[in-house]
């Protein structure tokens, strides 16, 4: 999720909080539910109020997979909520199939914890008669036991086996110890397309929330079984088995306007700009682009070239360097060897060299 669609809420233990605009969409359509009940004012409010105390808790159930990844060496970037609930985005997820239980395990959890913080609160503590409670609407009555239900409602709909939700992780990694990553997550991702379609279908008839949670985890569990799939051919190489010397190049004096000539004949993702006939940087496709709207045809590459474009070394993991460039929307990197330009890494050749590999590793 980019951050300009998101507001930033806070950032307890270095990660980033923020909740997706399309979150206001959740909000308007519960008032709008509510004035179509006929509910008061105070009524609707308190509906709204439950909205933001439940989300606080799938806060806390992604900083419980989130915590529990870090622990485990993993990284994590950030935790959008969304209308349909929250996302941790792990930049770097623990793969050895007990670590991977204990992360999907924790989110669930941390609201089995609050529902039995909250069951003691109102059970031992209050003496809650639930006999005599009124549940027409939320009240500040039934409020906090009404969370505590839809903690347990978060759980037992989280443990659902539809990869990739926390029952189909759990599920894979049950998988993982008995057969391969790769084969593992194939069937995950074929049972969790089950549900999901499940999902859409349940959801036209009773919660157009489904309907979006359907459609979340086909388009999930697609792209994780295709990033495992690349994972798994890319294991064994790194840079230096695909660096490309044969690129274009250019001239930091030269014009815009004869790099865009040369643009529309070339395939690659960018140009190799020289100085003096030394290298100088990398000039990338949308770079040019946009270099040409703001500064015209007559500037210098010069002009526009970017000095703080990354670099990757030879001996880095092919697989690493992959997810790193789709994360960031790097489509050409210049590889970089104790000050020495050796080549350019293309995203496209990258996806090229998969193919290859995969077709000859199915006939092999
Ligand atoms: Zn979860």
């Amino acid at each position: 999720m980019q951050s300009r669609y998101s507001l930033k809420l806070g950032k307890p233990f270095g990660i980033r909080v923020s909740v997706h605009w399309t979150f206001s969409l959740l909000i308007a359509w519960i008032v709008i539910i509510s004035i179509g009940r006929g509910l008061e004012p105070v009524q609707i409010l308190m509906h709204v109020l439950f909205i933001f105390a439940l989300f606080f808790c799938v806060v806390l159930h992604e900083l419980g997979h989130s915590l529990a990844a870090i622990k485990l060496g993993g990284n994590v970037e950030s935790i959008t909520l969304l209308p349909i609930g929250g996302m941790a985005n792990l930049s770097k997820m623990p793969e050895k199939p007990r670590d991977e239980f204990i992360v999907s395990a924790a989110g669930p959890l941390v609201n089995i914890a609050i529902a039995l913080v909250l069951w003691i609160y109102l059970f031992y503590i209050r003496q809650l008669d639930v006999a005599t409670m009124e549940f027409e609407t939320i009240t500040r009555g039934n409020f906090l036991l009404l969370l505590m239900a839809a903690n347990l409602f978060i759980v037992v709909f989280n443990l659902i086996p539809a990869f990739p939700m926390d029952g189909g992780r759990l599920f894979r990694s049950a998988l993982s110890i008995r057969m391969s990553r790769l084969k593992a997550t194939q069937i995950a991702k074929d049972i969790g397309q089950v549900f999901a379609i499940i999902f859409i279908i349940a959801g036209l008839f009773f919660n157009p929330f489904l309907v979006i949670i359907g459609f979340f985890i086909l388009l999930g569990a697609k792209g994780e079984y295709e990033m495992i799939k690349y994972q798994d051919v890319l294991r064994n190489y790194t840079v230096k088995d695909i660096i490309s010397t044969e690129y274009s190049e250019l001239d930091i004096d030269d014009t815009l306007e004869k790099a865009a000539d040369k643009l529309v004949k070339i395939s690659d993702n960018g140009f190799v700009i020289r100085s003096g006939g030394k290298y100088a940087g990398i000039l990338t496709k949308n770079d040019l682009i946009n270099g040409l709207n703001s500064h015209g045809k007559q500037a210098r590459v010069k002009d526009i070239l970017n000095d703080k474009v990354e670099s990757v070394e030879c001996n880095k993991p092919l697989f690493e360097v992959y997810t790193e460039m789709q994360r960031n929307r790097q489509y050409i990197l210049p590889v970089i060897e104790k000050e020495e330009f050796l080549g350019v890494l293309d995203l496209e050749n990258l996806h090229e060299f998969f193919l290859i590999r995969k077709a000859t590793q199915t006939t092999a």
